[in-house]
């Protein structure tokens, strides 16, 4: 698969600027990220700054591996890697921010459901299973 030259990819350079990788870093069960010394809102990845007030005085912290499910969709397109059908939800983690995730199980969960982090797969996206199914 050869890559578009009007996509930008993690990892390549374009226009002269290093192009970030959006998704969440993932370690073990947890994802990594920042919480605000000033007024605790929370990123993931983490952020140079608050977005909220703008402090640099952010602390490195690993959130989960607990979450609630914000909203989920099941895609029925394929994308990358991704063969469908696969299931995406934003989740609101416990003590943490809004992660987008992949479903362990090509399902959508309704909002509200608990998920539990499971880890990183072979390609680095952050996987979530439903609490309930278990
Ligand atoms: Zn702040």
């Amino acid at each position: 698969m050869s890559a578009s030259p009007n996509k930008r990819r993690a990892g390549e350079v374009m226009g002269g600027a290093f192009v970030a990788d959006p998704r969440p870093v993932v370690e073990g069960q947890q994802v990594l990220g920042a919480r605000c010394a000033s007024c605790g809102y929370t990123t993931a990845p983490a952020a140079p700054w608050c977005p909220a007030c703008q402090s640099r005085d952010q602390q490195r912290v690993a959130f989960g591996p607990l979450g609630t499910v914000w909203s989920s969709t099941l895609v029925q397109i394929p994308v990358g890697r991704w063969k469908p059908p696969y299931a995406l939800a934003y989740v609101d983690l416990d003590d943490g921010p809004r992660v987008l995730a992949h479903l362990a199980a090509p399902a959508m969960l309704k909002a509200g459901s608990r998920v539990r982090i499971i880890g990183a797969d072979e390609g680095g996206d952050l996987m979530v299973t439903s609490e309930s199914a278990t």
